[in-house]
């Protein structure tokens, strides 16, 4: 009984880890994609364009610059069209993202 038990928390915690290790969260936004102009191989110069995951609405959505992407010097001010969620993510919250995941445009 006591080994069913643990098993079954092992998994449920592997499961929900998930996520977190292939996307970084900001908390209110999950990012699965990022488009920017870069300065240099590691550093953001200007943001084009997210792919987020509203948490809020569970919506996904392309944000652009003007359309729910607002660039402050390479951080990003998000905001959600399905449910008006937003949130300020920092610039090395997008640079850790693209280091993590070779995109070529
Ligand atoms: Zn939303």
């Amino acid at each position: 009984m006591c080994i069913l038990v643990g098993a079954l928390l092992i998994t449920v915690m592997s499961v929900a880890r998930m996520p977190n290790t292939e996307f970084p969260m900001t908390g209110k936004f999950l990012i699965l994609g990022v488009r920017a102009e870069m300065a240099d191989a590691q550093t953001i110069k200007v943001l084009q364009q997210l792919e987020v995951q509203c948490q809020s609405c569970m919506q996904e959505c392309m944000l652009t610059e003007g359309e729910g992407l607002v660039d402050v010097q390479g951080a990003g001010l998000l905001s959600c069209p399905h449910c008006g969620e937003h949130q300020a993510v920092s610039r090395a919250r997008f640079e850790q993202f693209l280091q993590m995941t070779v995109r070529k445009a």
